[in-house]
């Protein structure tokens, strides 16, 4: 049965009493090739798969037929008996009720493919849970590699170049975590109900992990200075816990940046350097 088809999604939907809901963000494939690219690009062969939202299952199969094992993870319950069908053939396959933002996803991982796996998110994202579903997955510490299709707008924020108009904190948290590659553009006529605009492919691909306490203060460091982006870096940090504006400045020249710089313009190299030498300071103090 080819799944990514308007007839078979109607077909099932019937069968099984589906409706579509808007505020699950359920815009499902219709063309079989994208799919197939997808799970290409995810390059999931022989790994464990974290599936966000199978709705009827067309990217889960694509998947399935690579990977070593797969788990879904779908919030709407009325699509499990959909998906009990589809995946039938899969015997690797398996499908969990849940909230991606919700599910404990390191003790979900664990329960499904046991420790010491490498393993790979992959997601036609709904646009609802974009930015906070993307930080839960690269945050985890639990992936090789997060692919996702996201709104074309959404994408753009991941791609761009420090200093533009869409670089923004999402971007700087994202780009601290993983290197960001763009796959290929996807027409929004490749969806049912159609959406209103296109989306894109990315692959994340997940960096060495910093210390908890670097990643907390390049966080709080990377937020004080987006709230506040156009206002001068100096003056931004100098409201960071134990920074007045003379201290900021110092730490600031240390680091070989500008003060008067707007916030918005600093890389995430730019950002990191800030923070390091914050957590220098910390442990000194202590
Ligand atoms: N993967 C299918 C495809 O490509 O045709 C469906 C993708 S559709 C854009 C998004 C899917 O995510 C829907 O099945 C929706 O029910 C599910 N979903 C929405 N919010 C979710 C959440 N918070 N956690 C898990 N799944 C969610």
């Amino acid at each position: 049965m080819e799944l990514a088809s308007v007839q078979t999604i109607r077909h099932l939907s019937q069968k099984y009493g589906f409706s579509f809901s808007r505020d699950l963000g359920q815009n499902f494939l219709v063309d079989s090739r994208i799919p197939e690219a997808i799970a290409e690009g995810a390059g999931v062969e022989g790994k464990c798969v974290l599936e966000i939202g199978p709705g009827i299952g067309s990217l889960t199969v694509c998947l399935a037929a690579r990977a070593k094992k797969l788990c879904a993870l779908e919030l709407d319950r009325s699509l499990l008996p959909i998906l009990d069908e589809t995946l039938s053939p899969f015997q690797n396959a398996s499908v969990v009720w849940g909230d991606v933002l919700k599910t404990d996803l390191s003790a979900l991982v664990s329960e499904k493919f046991g420790s010491g796996e490498k393993l790979c998110a992959v997601s036609n994202l709904p646009y609802c849970v974009t930015t906070p579903a993307i930080l839960r997955l690269v945050g985890s510490g639990l992936f090789e590699s997060v692919t996702v299709m996201i709104q074309k707008e959404a994408a753009k924020k991941l791609l761009c170049d420090p200093g533009g108009e869409d670089w923004c904190l999402f971007s700087a948290l994202v780009r601290s975590r993983a290197g960001v590659k763009k796959l290929f553009s996807v027409s929004k006529g490749c969806f049912y109900p159609q959406p209103k605009v296109d989306s894109t492919v990315l692959r994340l691909e997940l960096l060495p992990e910093k210390s908890r306490e670097e990643t907390e203060v390049f966080e709080k460091t990377a937020k004080a200075i987006f709230g506040q982006r156009r206002k001068n870096v100096k003056n931004t940090l100098s409201l960071l816990p134990g920074l007045t504006p003379e201290k900021a400045e110092l730490l600031l020249i240390s680091a070989g940046i500008d003060p008067k710089r707007r916030g918005e313009s600093l890389s995430v190299e730019e950002i990191s350097s800030i923070s390091t030498l914050m957590v220098q300071r910390i442990q000194k103090d202590r």
